[in-house]
């Protein structure tokens, strides 16, 4: 189990004085499908930003904190349980995805020469070698470095440790079983020519392939036509289902949740939650739009 918690976070932009988050609390634990709507401008895209750590803002003050449970430490990490929470506002990007955050943004740029599989074995062992660090540290051991050969990544296994090529096929062939898609995909390069959905399916692919805790997914229902929306939808579901992946869902529309069904939903205006409730308060907010919600907290639309 984890839960990822914001608490009274604030953030402006960092080239400049403009608050853009205004005090967010939420908490999303392993499991559970939490879908953060609002009007466009409202702070949702930000607060993703801030919570993987995106240089263009400050956070001004409130924390960002992420809590695993002992379930989420392999079988030789013991870690007091006091110990066992971590200020995501310390950590580098990487550090936070090695800590189980996911956020699907983070888009590779087109790579020459990279394909889909050489790119995700590569982020998986990344994020595998970074957690184990992190582990260590908290466990206070120190680390023996190992100054074996490098060997490039068509080549694997590298290190002792390390998810080798053959290894690797086997984990995308069934995550890629699961997503529904194509296994030609995986032998493309980077985002080379991919279509809009084969980009979110690609994100979709990269969380299951990552196994994280919490998926921060932000508006990748955009731009979907209703097959790939469906695929991806199904994609995101399985990742709570098979790996239990909580996922933080923004979006702009209900529409995905009919796929992809909320436990809780969270209502942000102006950089602040103004609102949360179940399912039903997507639909109530798509019959009758987001201005009833800032008349009914603010007394004013
Ligand atoms: P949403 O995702 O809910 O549409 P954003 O988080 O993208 O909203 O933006 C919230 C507000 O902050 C908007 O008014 C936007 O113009 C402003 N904003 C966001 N990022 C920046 C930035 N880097 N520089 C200046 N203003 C920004
Ligand atoms: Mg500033
Ligand atoms: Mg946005």
């Amino acid at each position: 189990m984890a839960r990822l918690e914001l608490s009274n976070l604030h953030a402006e932009v960092a080239e400049g004085d403009e608050q853009i988050l205004e005090g967010v609390d939420l908490e999303v634990e392993s499991g559970e499908i939490h879908a953060l709507m609002g009007p466009n401008g409202s702070g949702k895209s930000t607060t993703a930003k801030v919570i993987a750590g995106h240089p263009a803002y400050e956070v001004t003050e409130g924390e960002v904190l992420i809590h695993l449970e002992e379930d989420e430490f392999g079988d030789d990490v013991e870690i007091d349980e006091d110990q066992r929470t971590w200020n995501l506002l310390d950590l580098e990007p990487n550090e936070r995805a090695a800590l189980g955050v996911f956020l699907g943004f983070q888009y590779p740029a087109e790579i020459e020469g990279v394909t889909m599989t050489n790119f995700l074995r590569t982020a998986l062992n990344a994020k595998l070698e970074e957690r184990e660090e992190l582990f260590e540290e908290e466990e206070g051991e120190e680390e023996e470095e190992d100054e074996g050969f490098e060997t490039s990544p068509m080549e694997g296994p590298a290190d002792e440790g390390e998810i080798g090529v053959a290894e690797f096929q086997e984990i995308l062939q069934e995550k890629m079983e699961q997503l529904d898609m194509d296994e030609k995909f995986a032998q493309r390069y980077l985002n080379a020519g991919f279509s809009g959905g084969e980009k979110k399916q690609n994100e979709v692919l990269q969380a299951a392939i990552l196994e994280p805790s919490v998926a921060v997914l932000d508006e990748i229902d955009s731009g979907l036509d209703i097959d790939r929306l469906q695929d991806v939808s199904e994609g995101i579901n399985a990742l709570r289902d098979e790996q239990g992946t909580g996922i933080l869902q923004i979006t702009h529309y209900q529409r995905i949740l009919d796929y992809v069904e909320p436990d809780h939903v969270h209502v942000m205006l102006d950089g602040q939650i103004a609102k949360s409730g179940d399912a039903s308060l997507a639909e109530e907010l798509e019959d009758k739009g987001y201005d009833w919600v800032r008349e009914e907290v603010y007394g004013t639309a």
